[in-house]
């Protein structure tokens, strides 16, 4: 096997990556999986084979999960020594950023026990890779499997079924209805991204007459429309973020009404709707829903949901927060103080180069987002919010506080940066709020946060009416702030 496609790409005066030179082969054959913070995120599986580590780059997080497929582009044979390889790769180098070792350990050759055996390198000639890995957060059998385009360099990871693999019953049940459903293409998504069943082109929906908001008279089919409408807007905000579902599945038809909050996906929803295992502290799964497409939303709607609770952070580097959420709860002070501290939380960020966005909350407060520049995770980002924060509350000490205490707030506005946590959800812009009066948690043109500003101004009713007016979505630069994953 050479190395010199590897050497090619490589100066190694400047970049402390290994040389290359083949190592001695392990008697058990290894197995590791790098996370690479390139200009893309990706996780760098590799196999040893030949005294060489073969090498694909998978574009998401490997999961133990039988129903998603990765896609993983193979590379250049890695030497051996990579396996150790952990560190920053210099700017200006191939492949820049941050190496770390996400997982590692043995893994055994499945081809070898197969009718025809082979080696892991006549399997990968195959174009069928199926090894048995015995790592920390990978364990048992995993597939490979070539694809045609990219000169058959694209292949799809996927978890083979075994005591080792989650949600097998369920990735049966897709199994057994994809056969007939798929077997002519059914729409673009699915030969884009083969890891689910394509959305139905229409959600149907149903009850489309309920009243779901009596004061202000707004039925189902109303709240329907609304999200249609707004999917392009609001989707940015939503994809690929763990959701928590607030349901209302008879609206505000009365105090009884049934009002819950939900993260586990339940079994009956359809194949098509994509889903993100997570494992609590407890050591549970829970299987978020993702929204990244109108189907989804719509079909959700249709379900009850009045307002989508999203993650700060995105699948992919879920410890990292995209942006920094400073709640502004009036609580018993003024709105005219929730002007006053988010126009000062604006200034003070102003001053360290960083523009914040503001919007309605869609109840009594006001929401400053700010992108999160840094590398840290959560505990990182809240605590540079905490700083923020705490600057604010020490220029406007009779108007806000983060005492997190109520009888120490003294009547004062909470400056909350709590929410700032992994497993936190947070009002997105553009959903809508389960309160009387249908409002819409809506972005705002710094012009406009000033005294004349009514915390309930922006409703199901006059939305869009505004939105006809705007040259641009005043939130739109906050999302092209995040960084690529
Ligand atoms: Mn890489």
């Amino acid at each position: 096997m050479s190395l010199k496609t590897y050497a090619g790409k490589r100066d190694f005066n400047v970049t402390s990556e290994p040389a290359a030179e083949s190592g001695r082969g392990h008697e058990r054959p290894i197995f590791v999986i790098q996370e690479h913070h390139a200009s893309r995120l990706h996780w760098d599986f590799r196999l040893e084979a030949d005294e060489v580590l073969k090498s694909w780059a998978v574009t998401k997080e490997p999961v133990p999960d039988t129903s998603i497929r990765r896609l993983a582009v193979e590379v250049e044979d890695h030497p051996l020594a990579y396996a150790d390889f952990s560190g920053d790769i210099p700017e200006g180098e191939y492949g820049a950023g941050h190496v770390e070792i996400w997982d590692h350990g043995t893994y055994r050759n499945l081809m070898a026990g197969k009718e025809k055996p082979m080696t892991l390198a006549e399997s990968i000639e195959a174009g069928h890779v199926e090894v048995e890995l015995h790592g920390k957060k990978l364990r048992g059998g995993f597939a490979l499997i070539r694809m045609k385009g990219n000169d058959g360099r694209n292949w799809l990871l996927v978890k083979m079924k075994d005591d080792e693999a989650r949600h097998d019953s369920k990735a049966q049940e897709a199994a057994k209805k994809e056969k007939p459903e798929h077997a002519k293409p059914t729409g673009r998504r699915r030969t884009q991204r083969q890891e689910r069943p394509a959305p139905p082109e229409e959600i149907e929906c149903s009850s489309t007459g309920k009243m779901m908001f009596p004061e202000t008279g707004i039925t189902k089919g109303d709240v329907l429309a609304y999200y249609g409408r707004i999917a392009d807007r609001l989707i940015p905000h939503l994809r690929d973020r763990p959701m928590t579902l607030e349901r209302l599945p008879d609206g505000l038809a009365s105090a009884k009404s049934p009002h819950f909050w939900q993260k586990d996906t339940p079994d009956y929803y359809p194949d098509w709707i994509p889903r993100a295992a997570l494992e609590t502290e407890d050591g549970r799964t829970v299987e978020y829903l993702l929204v990244n497409d109108r189907q989804t939303l719509l079909y959700l709607v249709n379900q009850g949901t009045i307002t989508f609770h999203p993650w700060l952070s995105r699948i992919g580097s879920l410890d990292r927060p995209d942006y920094v959420l400073f709640d502004l709860d009036p609580g018993e002070s003024s709105f005219a103080d929730a002007i006053a501290v988010a126009r000062e939380i604006r200034s003070v960020l102003a001053n360290e180069g960083i523009d914040a966005y503001a919007k309605s909350s869609g109840k009594t407060g006001l929401h400053v987002l700010a992108p999160w520049h840094g590398d840290g995770a959560y505990d990182e980002a809240r605590t540079w919010a905490m700083e923020i924060a705490e600057c604010v509350t020490d220029s406007l000490p009779d108007a806000a506080t983060t005492e997190r205490r109520k009888s120490a707030r003294r009547g004062r506005l909470y400056l909350d940066v709590m929410q700032n946590a992994r497993g936190h959800h947070v009002v997105p812009p553009y959903v809508l709020r389960a309160v009387p009066g249908a409002t819409i948690s809506t972005p705002l043109r710094w012009e406009e946060v000033t005294d004349d500003l009514a915390p309930d101004r922006f409703d199901i009713g006059s939305i869009f009416r505004r939105i006809s007016h705007q040259k641009d979505d005043p939130i739109a630069p906050l999302l092209a702030a995040f960084r690529n994953k």
